[in-house]
């Protein structure tokens, strides 16, 4: 009895009441934690993306105070981009020269979220997942069915494949001999050939609320139909509103089997920081690969906690790339990136 009057007094003395606690444990979907958070947008990108991407997230977020209104502007900087060839217009295609689309949204005060993946002729691949997650009752939608649906919320139908990339994807084709998808040689130089980029934009809002986007055109040359990471919650994105939030960039493949981004939080969950956890990640990728560093792939990790504190590393060292940016009110921070190779 003395006991739990302790513990309910403690609790008291924390702020917290029954009725949250019983939220908290429960996971009710309406607890929105009010401790003193920071807001802040989060960049998978080094300086120069970076200040193209967060000044305007930030400035959305001043003018509505939605984080998730936040994550999203800075998330079409780059898909509306043409000089940018990992996301959205003018990103590298699939094997047919055709450029599709693989884009996720995390939501941590509601845990809900949204998907598209092989989305084919339209620009805001993210905007979409937007509306997955926010006006339909599903996580994700994919191929012909997600064009459908953006088009029926009035998303223009355009070709994203700009002269640039039509070039680049001429010559894999026309150099193209055994490293191709039909038949990858055990060790093709994926260096070479296999470009690929996204970006995750990460962030929290004035109630502590975490929300997360990653978008991409995804692997040059894959195959059609093939997704990578970046639709999949738990992979290429995840957020916790209890924990903070985690993206990633890179060879899918790995990322989906080893749950990367799910991984991430869960281990900044257990007390981990941001930068600990992404390189852990990293480690396991080293794992599932028989302990192998020196792979032919890269993966970067980046993630930020509820402190405010942010991480980023990478497999390969990618100079300006291997850094992430942070924005608050206090400005704009380069987070150096950790090379694990
Ligand atoms: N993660 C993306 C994919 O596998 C590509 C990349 O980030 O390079 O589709």
């Amino acid at each position: 009895m003395t006991k739990r009057r302790d513990f309910l007094q403690s609790l008291g003395m924390m702020g917290i009441s029954l009725p949250v606690l019983h939220k908290i444990l429960n996971r009710d979907s309406s607890y929105v934690p009010t401790t003193a958070a920071s807001p802040l947008v989060m960049c998978s990108r080094g300086e120069s993306w970076g200040k193209k991407v967060l000044e305007p997230a930030w400035a959305k977020f001043k003018e509505t105070n939605s984080i998730l209104d936040a994550i999203e502007a800075g998330s079409n900087v780059v898909e509306l981009d043409p000089e940018d060839t990992s996301v959205g217009y003018g990103g590298l295609p699939d094997e047919r020269g055709v450029v599709s689309l693989d884009a996720s949204i995390m939501y941590g005060p509601t845990y809900n979220c949204g998907s598209v993946a092989s989305l084919e002729n339209i620009k805001k691949a993210c905007s979409v997942a937007r509306l997955v997650m926010e006006r339909t009752d599903h996580s994700m939608i994919v191929g012909a069915g997600a064009l459908a649906f953006a088009k029926a919320h009035g998303f223009p139908e355009e070709n994203l494949l700009t002269e640039n990339a039509r070039l680049t994807w001429l010559e894999w084709k026309e150099n193209l001999s055994d490293n191709d998808d039909w038949l990858p040689p055990p060790d093709g130089d994926y260096k070479k050939f296999r470009k690929g980029g996204t970006i995750n934009v990460l962030g929290m809002g004035s109630e502590g609320d975490v929300a997360g986007i990653t978008t991409t055109s995804g692997l040059f040359g894959k195959i059609h139909g093939r997704i990578g990471d970046s639709p999949i919650i738990g992979a290429g994105l995840f957020v916790d509103n209890e924990v903070g939030a985690a993206g990633a960039t890179g060879r899918g493949e790995e990322l989906i089997r080893t749950c990367g981004s799910f991984l991430l939080v869960e281990k900044m969950r257990a007390g981990k920081s941001p930068q600990i956890a992404c390189e852990e990640v990293i480690e396991r990728i080293f794992y599932v690969n028989g302990g192998k560093k020196n792979v032919n792939f890269n993966v970067k990790m980046v993630a930020f906690n509820k402190d405010g504190d942010a991480g980023s590393a990478s497999i390969m060292p990618l100079g300006d790339n291997a850094s992430a940016s942070v924005i608050t009110a206090q400005g704009m921070r380069l987070i150096p990136g950790k090379s694990m190779m």
